[in-house]
């Protein structure tokens, strides 16, 4: 069975090296907020292109502490999509905002520009994410923004080391999230996240809410919490950081041997430009193609299967019909993505794609 991710692989390509990571974390005596964690924020911190990184314990928790840095508290409502991974809503509502999601552009899945003219919310903020590895429509997007003075905060969860005009995401927005879970195109060997900003003000606020809002220790001057990125996930990424682009090359590699070999089937292939966290086709017998590709040893996702504005903890923060992301959520399907897939495997992919395909247009 050819897995559908398989973060095991990435530990294996370069496990001495996240060995010998690990035992200099475990001889140092230091495990929470020290060297490890320092090195990588700026480390990170020049990939991406901004002035800070903050270490924090997940995704999550960036996204919404980026939000209560960066967002000032009249821009109570929160502009973003259902077609992402319910994360994306969780950390607006743990930041106390009210989300207002709304549709994707079926070109690219991601916030559509278009939706944004419609709304009439104000004072609001943005928060675009960067679905599969494919940046946002950001020069739209950072365009309406700024005639709306709303803030943006990019999700970039599953977007390490995209570019836009020659720029991470990341560093566009008043801030941006990442996530480091173990599948993400930058992944530890556990939980992990990180806060980027250019703003010397942000970055200082999320420090301080990491850690029970402690400038000095031992005296809050704010009220935090415990959000932490630890010294042996900091270790083990600093490793991964050094192969990111690499890893991404190859993820850009298979992508182009899967458009080469589905060219001519009836099928939606997924946008190039991104850095294909996910590749993601669209067929309207989904779940046969899912059910034929399995029994060829192909494993698949759905990502997502329940838009967000369909989950019945967020089912009020929608106030348009979402075509486009319901559509979306019937059809998608993802096929096995990550660099370690072998030309051997990626063929086989291809052939039973091919056939699963074909089958389905004779009435299969
Ligand atoms: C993974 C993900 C998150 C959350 O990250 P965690 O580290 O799992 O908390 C947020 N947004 C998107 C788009 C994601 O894919």
């Amino acid at each position: 069975m050819i897995p559908q991710t398989d973060p095991g692989a990435s530990y294996r390509a370069h496990q001495s090296e996240i060995d010998e990571a690990i035992r200099r974390v475990t001889a140092s005596g230091r495990y929470i907020l020290g060297p490890e964690v320092e090195a990588f924020e700026s480390e990170f911190s020049a990939y991406i292109g901004v002035r800070h990184c903050i270490g924090v314990a997940n995704g999550t928790d960036a996204l919404r502490l980026a939000i209560e840095a960066a967002v000032p508290a009249e821009a109570q409502i929160g502009l973003t999509v259902s077609m992402s991974a319910t994360a994306t809503v969780t950390a607006l509502v743990a930041a106390g905002k009210t989300p207002r999601m709304l549709d994707v552009h079926p070109a690219d899945y991601t916030l559509n520009p278009d939706a944004l003219n419609a709304n009439s919310d104000a004072p609001a903020f943005v928060v675009p994410v960067h679905l599969y590895g494919q940046p946002a429509r950001l020069r739209e997007i950072l365009d309406w923004a700024a005639r709306h003075e709303a803030p943006v905060i990019e999700d970039c969860a599953q977007a390490h080391g995209a570019l836009v005009d020659g720029r991470r995401v990341g560093s566009f927005g008043a801030a941006a999230a990442f996530s480091f879970y173990p599948t993400k195109n930058l992944g530890a060997l556990g939980d992990g996240g990180a806060v980027v900003t250019n703003s010397d003000e942000v970055a200082e606020r999320v420090r301080l809410l990491r850690m029970y809002g402690w400038r000095q220790r031992y005296i809050s001057d704010l009220h935090g919490g415990n959000s932490r990125l630890d010294e042996v996930q900091a270790a083990i990424l600093r490793v991964k950081l050094r192969h990111l682009d690499s890893a991404n090359a190859r993820r850009i590699e298979i992508a182009r041997a899967y458009a080469t070999a589905f060219a001519d089937l009836d099928l939606s292939l997924p946008p190039t430009g991104g850095v294909f966290h996910q590749y993601v086709i669209r067929h309207p017998r989904r779940d046969s193609l899912r059910q034929s590709l399995e029994l060829q040893g192909v494993g698949t996702s759905v990502l997502y299967p329940v838009p967000i504005h369909r989950q019945p903890a967020y089912a009020g923060f929608a106030t348009t019909e979402l075509d486009v992301t319901d559509e979306l959520a019937r059809t998608l399907l993802c096929l096995p993505m990550y660099p370690e897939l072998t030309d051997t495997e990626v063929e086989r992919v291809c052939h039973a794609v091919r056939h699963a395909v074909s089958n389905l247009d004779l009435g299969g």
